[in-house]
């Protein structure tokens, strides 16, 4: 039997092969079942006590070289092969393509870090809202044109029911559901029945502003919207502020910054005024607190909307609003934030 596994270990020392089938097969006529290593096993019950040790020893060391043998061949043939066919497993992986932010979440994900600095949370409400929510609760008249079907995507069967059209719903939830002191942004998505042009769209952002506590005052409103103009467009715009009317605010009024591509010298892009417009707000309107069932003798607050898309195309200059809605990975490579 000795010599058996003697004659075992120089087959297995000589075994050499081009072909990767061969291995297999030689694997198989040595450790299959009925392999010739494997029937040496079956017979080591045979073998006197005082010599198996000696022949364990031997058996196993053969069993050992002729696993290793196989592995080597197979790896060997394989990696052959493989090269063969040009694909070599040791070269190092392509480079994976990672993808970048959206230009609009980069843009939210910096508005939405400048405000929680000073405090604001930040709070979500349904795209799908009702009218109560999106107007009534905000001091819309019945007849306002904003309800207006050219406007407002309303649900057919159920005229209750609607596609937001501005952020300033979540206003309403907050509201109902939060005691003053409040302080939040909410930021989303909103809807308008409009023709797709380079200006407008059916589908826009924006992030809406709500601050409401005793002593409120417009000078507050101004300081926190001359803090984010500053954060936003650097450190030495400056902020203008016009009149306006909105009816969930009053006083209402627009907000502009020194444009920050002339530095207030005009150009192309702010009209040769110096000035480009980035905000609405105003303080809110006692009837929206009270419709709110919050005390308007006690409490006053300020509020303020904007739209992500317009401040995008602002930030980095983009001129047709429908690029940010293409999914053109050539456009959307661009835009590289930390946010
Ligand atoms: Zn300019």
């Amino acid at each position: 039997m000795l010599s058996k596994i003697d004659e075992l270990l120089r087959e297995t020392e000589t075994f050499l092969t081009t072909k990767i089938d061969d291995v297999e097969t030689f694997r198989i006529s040595m450790l299959g079942k009925k392999g010739k290593i494997t029937s040496l096993f079956n017979d080591f019950k045979n073998v006197p006590n005082e010599q198996k040790k000696e022949f364990g020893n031997k058996l196993n060391e053969l069993k050992n070289k002729a696993l290793d043998k196989i592995t080597e061949l197979k790896l060997q043939l394989e990696t052959e092969t493989n090269l063969a066919s040009g694909m070599d497993l040791t070269a190092p992986a392509a480079n994976i393509k990672i993808g970048t932010r959206h230009p609009l979440s980069i843009v939210r994900n910096e508005i939405i870090d400048i405000f929680k600095r000073i405090g604001f949370t930040i709070s979500e409400g349904p795209e799908i809202e009702d009218d109560w929510h999106v107007f009534s609760a905000l001091n819309f008249p019945e007849e306002h044109p904003a309800r207006d079907m050219q406007d407002t995507f309303f649900i057919e069967k159920n005229p209750d029911i609607l596609l937001r059209t501005h952020t300033s719903s979540v206003q309403t939830r907050v509201m109902e559901s939060q005691k003053p002191p409040i302080r939040t942004i909410s930021p989303g998505r909103v809807f308008r029945n409009e023709a797709i042009s380079a200006r407008a769209h059916c589908i826009f952002h924006q992030i809406e502003g709500l601050y409401i506590d005793k002593n409120v005052s417009f000078a507050d409103l101004k300081q926190t919207l001359l803090y984010f103009a500053q954060e936003f467009f650097g450190e030495n715009t400056k902020i203008r502020v016009r009149p306006s009317y909105f009816p969930f605010t009053e006083p209402s009024a627009e907000v502009d910054v020194t444009c920050s591509l002339c530095g207030g010298k005009g150009c192309n892009v702010c009209k040769h005024t110096g000035w480009l417009e980035i905000l609405g707000c105003g303080m809110v309107d006692p009837n929206v607190l009270e419709n709110n069932n919050i005390d308007s003798t006690k409490y006053t607050g300020f509020a303020f909307g904007m739209g992500v898309e317009r401040i995008t195309m602002l930030k980095y200059g983009i001129k047709d609003l429908r690029l940010f809605f293409e999914s053109d990975v050539r456009f959307l490579k661009q835009f590289k934030g930390s946010f």
